[in-house]
């Protein structure tokens, strides 16, 4: 049985592309596949598999030298379960820069394409083999392209994004701005979801000189909400370090869907260090607004520098 899984902090397109990948090894391949995630699933993704009837995988247990593993959405062992290696991985479909370090005894396929959601790759896979999908598969599909995506707002953006968004919304005849809304609701209400969560929720360790930063992200349609729980934040951020030998720093951004903005907390000498240097900011107070950054992937992560 194949286990197919994307990231820690498991979102909705590292989510859905891994149940419709597993969907489609297992009914239309020799082989019987399971999916799986590394962690809860913030509100988002929870919304989007009870829309779509859908349950929620179970956490990938312990892999051992006798898994088969297929892994979506990421190529960064960081990102992965440590015993990764003893696994035989058969392939990796993702749209993230190509990190290294992932290494195996045999060939496998690697499909990695520049597009906004792995969920786009996904689609085409499927559908170039001219098997259908069905209607539960595809309204994941879409919710995945529209949450890495932001609604279209996110410059990780391509037009075949916009394209196979399209084709499955027409095919669902589902409105993508009021899909979208509710999507982005759902992400927004935290109220259930607690300070330290808040840290690893959305979440990547990234690599900046010889510091290991965990770039942290929220991602609402309200970012007050965030804003008024920064004492809350703060000391979170504390614990989470403490807890972490691997990390040295935290940087914690809100990311305001509708605005189209970021603003990242800056609350010691180090956090105003980089985002000083790597946003061009002079004298940082708490917070620093960066207006129009709203992707980790394309606006953040390759502009840290120290
Ligand atoms: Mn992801
Ligand atoms: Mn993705």
């Amino acid at each position: 049985m194949i286990k197919v899984f994307g990231h820690y902090s498991p979102d909705t397109d590292a989510t859905c592309a891994a149940i419709v990948w597993a969907w489609y090894l297992d009914t239309h391949t020799e082989q019987a596949a399971t999916p799986y995630i590394l962690g809860p699933l913030n509100n988002e993704t929870t919304h989007v598999l009870a829309q779509f009837s859908q349950t929620t995988p179970d956490i990938l247990p312990t892999l051992s030298a006798t898994d088969t593993v297929a892994i979506v959405d990421t190529n960064n062992p960081q990102e992965l379960p440590p015993n990764l290696a003893e696994t035989t991985i058969i392939s990796v479909i993702d749209h993230h820069k190509l990190v290294g370090g992932l290494t195996t005894d045999a060939p496998l396929t690697i499909t990695m394409r520049p597009v906004a959601a792995t969920a786009t790759i996904v689609y085409d896979l499927i559908t170039a083999t001219g098997v259908d999908i069905p209607d539960e598969m595809q309204g994941l599909l879409l919710s995945a392209i529209i949450s890495d995506t932001l609604a279209f707002r996110s410059p990780t953006t391509t037009e075949h994004d916009k394209a196979v968004a399209k084709n499955l919304a027409d095919a669902l005849t589902i409105d993508i701005p009021s899909h979208a809304e509710a999507m982005f609701a759902a992400k927004s209400d935290i109220s259930a979801v607690s300070d330290d969560e808040l840290i690893t929720l959305d979440s990547k360790k990234y690599t900046v000189g010889e510091k290991n930063i965990r770039v942290s992200v929220v991602e609402t349609t309200n970012p007050q909400t965030v804003l008024d729980r920064q004492v809350g934040i703060l000391t979170a951020i504390e614990t989470c370090l403490a807890a972490d030998n691997e990390t040295d720093d935290v940087l914690f951004f809100i990311i305001d869907i509708l605005e189209e903005a970021a603003i990242v907390l800056t609350y010691n000498d180090f956090t105003k260090h980089i985002i000083s240097t790597s946003f061009g900011v002079a004298n940082p107070g708490d917070t620093v607004s960066l207006p129009g950054v709203v992707s980790r992937k394309k606006q953040i992560l390759p502009r840290l520098k120290l």
